[in-house]
């Protein structure tokens, strides 16, 4: 890589922002670091019959107020590494840092929304749904919690609708909560796991648009996994395309010049040609390209 590319990417890179650690904050050579770093990371599973390894030495930097995405087949573990992110899961190779430390355990810098409607305790209203991480955390009184609450229910177009409980609301509407009440903790990393894919297409698209006028609102930190390469488009900045199972990566793209109004375009269209071509040709081929 020459010297102008070198200063290409970090000119990219977002400025470097105060980190909510104190005093052990890392050396000086991390301040260029990226925000998350994902370092050689193998993943496995052990069954009782044998050994399922779910991600190769997997590799990307997400950096501050990215719109990540992992794309790639169904079952290339996509879903694992996000476990890793999350801390739910040691690898057995690499290492996953948050703003320069190696991640242990879950924390409530990083916070996953998932594909699922159940993801909200039915008993609880969809106020205390979303007040519940802030008060367990112990990040905010009760009352505090609750004002947030309220606050990024409004953000989602709930607010009418924070004393009912989740079964009362479309899938759609759950799927707001639950990106309320992730946001509601002011991760580092905001982690989606496929969280529009059981929706159908309408609310689907829908979703897409508010999360990107969220984003534009807040700029948080996103880590998005999609097995659809429109979505990928639509909703990131960058997307690492990975092998599948078990998942290594392919590529990693640049895609900020998409979003929902180049959905259907010849730019757009060309672009999504390129990543099937990209994730489907044949193992040695891609992994050529990678290196090259
Ligand atoms: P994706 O999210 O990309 O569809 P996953 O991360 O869910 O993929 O899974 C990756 C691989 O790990 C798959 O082969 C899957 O069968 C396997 N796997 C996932 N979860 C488990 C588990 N709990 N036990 C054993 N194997 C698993
Ligand atoms: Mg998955």
């Amino acid at each position: 890589m020459t010297a102008a590319t070198l200063r290409t990417t970090r000119a990219f890179a977002p400025p470097h922002v105060a980190r909510p650690h104190g005093p052990s904050a890392p050396a000086a050579s991390a301040d260029f670091a990226a925000l998350l770093q994902v370092q050689g990371l193998s993943l496995e599973y052990a069954t009782a019959q044998r050994v399922v390894r779910a991600t190769h030495r997997v590799s990307f930097d997400v950096h501050e107020a990215d719109r990540f995405v992992l794309l790639g087949p169904s079952g290339c573990g996509k879903s694992t590494l996000l476990k890793a992110v999350g801390g739910f899961i040691a690898p057995v190779e690499g290492e996953v840092k948050l703003d320069g430390r190696a991640v242990r355990g879950p924390g409530p810098d990083r916070i996953v929304v998932f594909q699922e409607f159940d993801q909200l305790p039915p008993w609880k209203t969809v106020k205390e749904n979303v007040m519940f991480p802030l008060v367990a955390s112990r990040t905010l009184g009760r009352k505090e919690a609750a004002e947030r609450a309220l606050h990024w229910l409004d953000r989602v177009g709930l607010a009418r609708f924070a004393d009912v409980h989740p079964h009362q609301l479309s899938g759609g509407m759950k799927q707001r909560v639950a990106i309320a009440r992730a946001l509601a903790m002011q991760p580092r990393v905001l982690l989606m796991d496929e969280p529009f894919a059981a929706l159908d297409a309408l609310t689907r698209r829908k979703m897409q648009e508010e999360l990107l006028a969220l984003w534009e609102e807040a700029r948080f930190t996103l880590l998005f996994v999609t097995h659809s390469i429109e979505e990928a488009l639509v909703v990131g900045n960058r997307i690492a395309l990975l092998s599948p199972h078990p998942g290594r990566m392919r590529a990693e793209i640049n895609s900020h010049d998409f979003g929902l109004a180049s959905q259907g375009s010849a730019q757009f269209q060309a672009a999504a040609q390129r990543i099937h071509d990209l994730l489907f040709e044949p193992e040695t081929a891609a992994d050529a390209q990678v290196q090259s």
